[in-house]
């Protein structure tokens, strides 16, 4: 736990809005790219809960295809985002039962009762609270 901050482009964000939003009224989820601390691309991967309407589980085949594509791009992984379609911007406790990734920042985007992006760090189901520094773009973000 040493970086309480967390660097991303205003068009990723865009982007995890636009994506979140189309998923409504389940959860939507994916993995966010960068290098150097800034988080710069974003990999949108299919929810295959049981339940999307209230959890999350990327499909393994999706979750694959982006750690390689991150791998051979020569970034790295930098976060994790999903929705809350009806629910705060705080991680449920399936949320923090399922954050394997001590690394990442998990950014959680809700919409009721209003559009809202936080970011948290969880690790042995504690939780941080991230500060989202927004960088202004350098050309669009890298969906892929
Ligand atoms: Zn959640």
């Amino acid at each position: 736990m040493t970086d309480n901050t967390a660097s991303i482009t205003r068009a990723v964000v865009e982007a995890i809005e636009k994506q979140a939003a189309a998923a409504r009224p389940t959860e939507c989820c994916g993995l966010l790219s960068g290098a150097n601390g800034l988080i710069t691309g974003l990999h949108p991967l299919r929810n295959m809960a049981e339940q999307p309407e209230i959890s999350y589980f990327a499909a393994p085949e999706d979750l694959f295809e982006a750690m390689v594509g991150i791998r051979e791009s020569g970034r790295k992984l930098l976060g994790i985002y999903h929705s809350h379609p009806k629910t705060a911007a705080y991680p449920s406790p399936k949320d923090v039962e399922m954050a394997f990734y001590p690394e990442a920042v998990y950014f959680i985007i809700s919409f009721e009762p209003r559009i809202e992006l936080r970011a948290f760090r969880i690790e042995d189901s504690r939780i941080e609270n991230v500060a989202i520094n927004l960088i202004a773009d350098e050309g669009a973000a890298r969906r892929e």
